[in-house]
């Protein structure tokens, strides 16, 4: 459907905010260096602040960069207004047109672009049943539920045949379950439209439901651009780790490649680049760790609950409370606090930073 897929590039990309309470300058987004694959779903990812609308924002042409170009395929796009983009952007607010039918919200871009009115037609027909709104047209936009009306939104930025899709937040006004929903929707109808897309979410199992790369920012600088997967298993740093999921960090140093050694016990471990004598931070998953009779790395049970599909324990190892998730617990021994255990790792999910 989509003319033709687009990737975005953005090269050194800097952007200068005063800060409204000291008047100072800020970089909201330094040096950010992003390549982003046609026909790719891409999410931009990070806590509130960190500048990822800002990136969003200048990609559609909302906002201007300080420092640096970006490219909308071969194209250095800087310089053109929002209009001469050849991007689409769906807003968290929605922002339809209330006093307009479904049909109507969705042929506005076309009828601004002076397309046939034959053609308006089967393009706005075609576009909502890919969302799922066949049979709608009619219905005024002000009497659709928050999910029909973010469908409507999806539809009007699609139906321009935009060479790239991006999103602000389009979930963050709908119920918890209404989000899951949506968002493999999305990732259906951008799929099926074969469009690159660029998300922006503070919600990172959203962004690991939905996206091929995630792009982690924190205070303006892109920490990681991988897939999801490689940024659970191989962050770049502590930040990365605590933010894709939940990590535990226990003290160790290098041993050999490959091998950390922890409370003088040396345990495989995938060192990366780090070199040997190294003092290092351990990342150890929940789920990457069982609790056992024998072994090698000792701990006190501080905190043991059901919790359904795992039993969730903390335990102090030195002076370190890791948090364990023993998954199907129905027929494994159950530790109770105050009982002395050692820590049994899983294969080949231990990484140090
Ligand atoms: P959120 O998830 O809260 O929307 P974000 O990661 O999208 O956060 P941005 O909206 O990109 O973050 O903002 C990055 C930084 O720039 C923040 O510190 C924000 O307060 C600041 N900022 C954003 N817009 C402006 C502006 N127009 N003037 C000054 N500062 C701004």
């Amino acid at each position: 459907m989509a003319k033709e897929k687009k990737g975005v590039r953005l090269e050194h990309i800097s952007k200068i905010y005063k800060d409204p309470k000291t008047g100072k300058d800020f970089y909201a987004v330094h040096d950010a260096n992003i390549e982003i694959e046609p026909g790719s779903f891409v999410t931009l990812l990070g806590p509130s602040g960190c500048g990822k609308t800002t990136t969003l924002r200048m990609i559609a042409g909302f906002e201007s960069p300080d420092e640096g170009e970006i490219y909308l395929g071969n194209e250095p796009i800087n310089a053109l207004t929002p209009n001469k983009r050849d991007t689409a952007m769906v807003f968290q607010s929605y922002a339809l047109l209330p006093h307009y039918n479904i049909f109507d919200n969705v042929a506005y871009g076309l009828k601004l672009r002076k397309v046939p009115a034959d053609e308006i037609k089967r393009k706005v027909t075609d576009i909502l049943r890919l969302v799922g709104l066949e049979g709608m047209e009619n219905r005024m936009t002000n009497q659709l539920s928050g999910g029909q009306q973010q469908r409507v939104a999806l539809a009007r930025a699609l139906v321009i045949e935009p060479g790239v899709l991006l999103f602000d937040e389009p979930l963050s006004n709908l119920d918890a379950k209404l989000r899951v929903s949506m968002r493999t929707e999305i990732r259906r109808i951008q799929q099926e439209a074969g469009i690159t897309a660029v998300y922006v979410t503070h919600d990172q199992s959203e962004a690991m439901a939905i996206s091929d790369k995630v792009i982690i920012m924190n205070g303006g600088l892109v920490e990681q651009i991988s897939t999801p997967q490689e940024a659970y298993y191989y962050p770049n740093n502590k930040f990365v780790a605590d933010f894709i999921g939940e990590a535990n960090f226990i003290k160790g140093t290098v041993k050999k490649q490959d091998v950390v050694e922890i409370q003088g016990t040396e345990i495989e471990c995938a060192t990366g680049s780090l070199d040997v004598g190294a003092e290092c931070d351990i990342v150890l998953r929940p789920e990457g760790a069982t609790l056992s009779d024998t072994g090698s790395i000792k701990g006190c049970v501080k905190y043991s609950c059901f919790m359904g599909a795992y039993q969730d324990y903390h335990v102090l190892v030195g002076d370190t409370l890791v948090k364990i998730q023993d998954y199907n617990p129905k027929n494994k021994k159950i530790y109770n606090v105050g009982e002395d255990i050692f820590l049994k790792f899983e294969n080949d999910t231990l990484y140090a930073l």
